[in-house]
């Protein structure tokens, strides 16, 4: 061989080994930033926490075109922790939660999982994904979907959209994807117990319901709510007539079952973002978010006529025990409203506990709505 041929393959294969020396750094570099990130995900303390550093720095990290999340909250409690979280922080961290959708059924995204341990991947379909992605700009080619699932079940799905047709290609390998998934899955499971640990200190030993501290928290959100959206908002203080007379006759433990009966009816008839609270004694407290007037008058008084209609206590000769409580309703007013969400708050409530001395008043076992 030539003096010029060898220095010739010399210089490719030198070449050669430099990409390939560029690549595995690449590699390297690459794992490291997934480790930092797997680290910071594994240490997220709270819920928003978490969702803010898949939806924001993982993109950032990886520079993914497009990064969104869809979360089973068939109970929105999801949504009530990251609304409690927002109130706690201030408003521009909200936007940084772009890309969330909470879902209360699975029905949006069961379909893209033949198999909970796999990602999928694959080119762009926009009437497949673009329910997943919305309108990005510019338009994706090629998409990762990641199955959240836990004991499973699927819980939600992380999706990754790129402009580069090859970055998700089919037939590429998604074992860190799915190492990805697997941890994410357990954050969200882990942030989701730690903040229900939080709430345990926030319910009612007795009846299980929140209890005062809950509701002065959570009333001040939905006020905060209410103005930012200009929704109706409606507070109910409910108080059992004559409870002093049940303990008397028929001792504390008695009053205690009946407590609990109460507030099992008052759960029973409403919706899944309204809010009951037992305020003290015999003494409960509800929100019903977006009830107008007379929807909020209503369900009062089918509370009201339930818990007179139940037999709650049996009696030593088997009748039941006539239990009944008055309902003081609180609206609060639509429009512009100057003072802080706390002190609408304390009026809101304030008002429901003046209309209920007036149906006290009045009689007992009947809803007063405030002047
Ligand atoms: P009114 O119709 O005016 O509301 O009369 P009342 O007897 O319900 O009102 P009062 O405030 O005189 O009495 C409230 C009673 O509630 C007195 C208290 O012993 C009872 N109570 C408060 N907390 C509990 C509890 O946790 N368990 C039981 N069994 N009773 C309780
Ligand atoms: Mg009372
Ligand atoms: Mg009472």
């Amino acid at each position: 061989m030539e003096q010029s041929d060898l220095e010739a393959e010399n210089l490719a294969l030198r070449q050669q080994l430099e990409a390939l020396l560029r690549e595995a750094r690449n590699n390297e570099d690459k794992m490291r930033r997934f480790e930092q990130l797997e680290h910071r995900l594994i240490g997220a303390r709270s819920m928003a926490g978490l969702l803010r550093l898949l939806l924001n720095e993982y993109r950032q990290s990886f520079g993914i075109d497009c990064v969104t999340l869809a979360l089973l909250d068939r109970e929105q409690e999801t949504s009530a922790m990251l609304e409690a979280e927002r109130t706690r922080d201030d408003a521009d961290k909200r936007a940084q939660l772009d890309g969330l959708t909470l879902l209360n059924n699975l029905a949006p995204i069961e379909s893209l999982f033949q198999d909970l341990a796999r990602p999928a991947l694959g080119p762009y379909i926009e009437a497949q994904h673009r329910p997943l992605f919305g309108t990005p700009s510019p338009a994706l080619a090629s998409v990762a979907l990641l199955p959240l699932s836990r004991h499973g079940e699927l819980i939600g799905s992380l999706h990754f959209g790129s402009t580069d047709p090859g970055r998700y290609e089919r037939a590429a390998g998604t074992k860190l994807l799915e190492r990805l998934a697997a941890i994410v899955s357990v954050c969200l499971d882990n942030a989701l117990n730690h903040e229900r640990l939080k709430l345990a200190g926030l319910s009612d030993m007795l009846t299980g319901v929140h209890n005062r501290r809950y509701f002065e928290h959570r009333c001040q959100i939905e006020v905060s709510q209410a103005r930012r959206y200009q929704h109706d908002l409606a507070c109910l203080f409910l108080d059992l007539d004559h409870f002093k007379s049940v303990n008397d006759r028929f001792g504390h433990a008695a009053g205690d079952v009946v407590l609990q009966g109460v507030a099992h009816i008052i759960q029973g008839q409403l919706r899944a973002g309204d809010t009951v609270a037992r305020f003290g004694g015999e003494e409960f407290v509800v929100l019903l978010p977006q009830a107008p007037a007379q929807h909020a008058r209503e369900i009062a008084e089918r509370i009201r006529l339930s818990i007179a209609a139940s037999p709650l206590l049996a009696l030593p000769q088997g009748e039941a025990l006539p239990v009944s409580v008055s309902i003081g309703l609180a609206l609060l007013p639509k429009g512009h409203l100057s003072g802080d969400s706390r002190m609408l708050a304390q009026e809101l409530v304030g008002q429901a506990d003046q209309a209920l001395y007036r149906a006290k008043a009045g009689g007992r076992n009947q809803v007063c709505l405030a002047a």
